[in-house]
């Protein structure tokens, strides 16, 4: 058994095989062949060995962790036998005289588009199947390493650390917990594991090495540690550990679809946070009862392109739908920074915390930022939405924001598109700046929302990404506390509420200050719901 140390940022325990992320894509040239039999036996012992490694995966995860763990690796192996998926490789091969890693790939686009068009909810997600199976078989052809990690299935999934793009393409349902080399308590790697409520360990350092990949392992998102090849003492311990955490959730469902009140009555919002569509899943099984920070920019990221106005009206409707009459607050695009997308073309910059990020582009790139508003305030028009602005500084900048929101809404109505036209705007108050201003903010603003994630980097000058620095920042500053202080004091002399959406906001240390300082809503990731209504009883 090998011990690693690194940091728990989202407490549970998970015992599975470790694979490591693999992060290049596949390039596949299209090479022609001339001997079209022998690139088809090819095609054909690629498949054999791809089944041969399913088959090991589908028995050693029944072995270890459950059979229904095992399902996905049974269902990859018989798409890998069905004639639906062969016969095009080999009729390709045979008409084209294209190479074998270039016919799996056309084909298996073609296949996972055809099950992408299908009605069936279940045949669609089968799309994501194919993807995977073609990828496992022509990373044999091409004598790459990723197949041997068990790169698909549920698994623990580890890199030297994972961005914010490459959390928004995972397939949510074989990730069951996160481990990385590096990383922040704040970033964005453990906000995602938070948000689906799986165990997650960063800062593990380079002893977490590919060459680990395969290996059964057992990690403990609580104390930081990852095990490899338990020894049976230690899984023992584990298996105690982790039903001692089960009894505990268990508890806490007597808070299931109670109020969220303090002991002498005053009523808290409490709302979570997501980054996509599929995270209301996990927000309503969370019982919270809105969401407080939908950080759109995530349907910008792992993409090639801009996602139109009707992909994100689309997006934004069904959340809205979803969460049937409950608040949803969508922050417009926090792109820059630790987010980057390749298709924005950012300038290069020596620091992009400070940099062009947020509001900032959407101010400087009007379009984008209509796009977005075009498609919020459609899906208005189908639930509880509203507005948020991150990044404010200034108050000309949310008046500028504003102005466009306000053109918005008189092109949608000269129209005659449907939408809310009392959607609330409010703003983050994430920059030192905007807490100082805050009194003049308010007047202008339906809502805060503090961020303390950034908020507290802007403060104290520690970058939030950087691991090194971490003993620099101390979460409950004295400084940070009365910028939260003096903000809600501003909001309410204005009259408007006011919530945490950063990650203090789910400290329970500080739950009691907050509702003294008299925050009206707590943000939080769906896994801390209940445990802070109960800690909100509490008080
Ligand atoms: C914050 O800064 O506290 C916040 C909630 O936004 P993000 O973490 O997405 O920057
Ligand atoms: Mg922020």
């Amino acid at each position: 058994m090998i011990t690693l140390q690194g940091k728990g940022v989202s407490a549970g325990i998970a015992i599975g095989l470790l694979s490591f992320f693999e992060r290049s894509s596949f390039v596949v040239e299209k090479k022609l062949i001339s001997d079209t039999a022998g690139e088809i036996q090819r095609f054909y012992d690629a498949k054999k060995t791809a089944a041969d490694q399913l088959d090991e995966l589908a028995n050693t995860m029944a072995e270890k962790i459950g059979k229904e763990n095992a399902l996905l690796f049974e269902i990859h192996r018989m798409m890998l036998e069905d004639s639906d998926y062969i016969d095009p490789i080999i009729k390709m091969i045979e008409t084209e005289w294209v190479c074998a890693e270039y016919a799996v790939l056309e084909c298996g686009k073609q296949l996972a588009r055809d099950f992408a068009e299908m009605d069936d909810g279940y045949m669609r997600e089968r799309a994501a199947d194919v993807d995977d199976v073609s990828k496992r078989v022509i990373a044999i052809l091409s004598g790459s390493q990723q197949s041997l990690a068990g790169g698909s299935g549920p698994v623990i999934l580890a890199s030297d650390d994972f961005s914010p793009s490459e959390t928004a393409q995972f397939d949510r349902a074989s990730v069951i917990a996160l481990a990385a080399q590096r990383g922040a308590a704040n970033s964005h790697t453990a906000i995602f594991a938070r948000t689906m409520g799986i165990p997650a360990v960063i800062g593990l350092g380079a002893s977490l090495a590919p060459g680990l990949g395969g290996k059964q392992v057992a990690l403990d998102g609580e104390t930081g540690v990852l095990y490899v090849e338990p020894d049976s003492e230690t899984m023992a311990l584990l298996e105690k550990k982790r039903d001692r955490l089960r009894e505990e959730r268990r508890e806490l469902e007597q808070f299931r679809g109670k109020p969220t009140l303090t002991k002498d009555g005053r009523r808290i919002k409490l709302f979570a946070n997501i980054g996509s569509v599929t995270d209301v899943e996990a927000t309503l099984a969370s019982d919270a009862e809105g969401i407080g920070l939908f950080r759109s920019e995530f349907l910008y990221l792992g993409r090639e392109d801009y996602p139109s106005e009707d992909i994100q009206y689309e997006s934004y409707r069904k959340v809205v739908e979803e969460m049937k009459g409950k608040q949803v607050i969508i922050r417009t695009l926090d792109i820059g920074a630790d987010k980057q997308v390749d298709y924005f073309h950012l300038p290069t910059e020596e620091n992009p915390a400070m940099g062009m990020r947020a509001i900032r582009i959407c101010l400087t790139r009007p379009q984008l930022f209509v796009t977005q508003l075009r498609a919020i305030y459609r899906a208005s028009a189908h639930g509880n939405a509203a507005i948020m602005f991150p990044m404010i500084s200034d108050l000309e900048e949310l008046r500028q924001a504003k102005r466009i929101a306000d053109q918005v809404r008189e092109s949608l109505a000269a129209e005659k598109i449907p939408f809310n036209p009392e959607t609330p705007i409010g703003i983050m108050i994430e920059t030192p700046a905007s807490a100082v201003i805050s009194d003049l903010l308010a007047k202008e603003s339906d809502f805060f929302s503090i961020g303390t994630n950034d908020l507290t980097q802007y403060t104290l000058a520690v970058d939030r990404q950087n691991e090194s620095i971490r003993e620099f920042c101390d979460v409950h500053h004295e400084a940070i506390l009365r910028l939260i202080r003096m903000t809600v004091e501003n909001a309410h002399n204005a009259g408007i509420w006011v919530g945490i959406c950063g990650m203090l906001g789910a400290d329970p240390d500080l739950t009691k200050t907050f509702i003294e300082m008299g925050l009206d809503e707590l943000s939080v990731e769906p896994s801390y719901i209940l445990s802070l209504r109960r800690r909100i009883a509490e008080i």
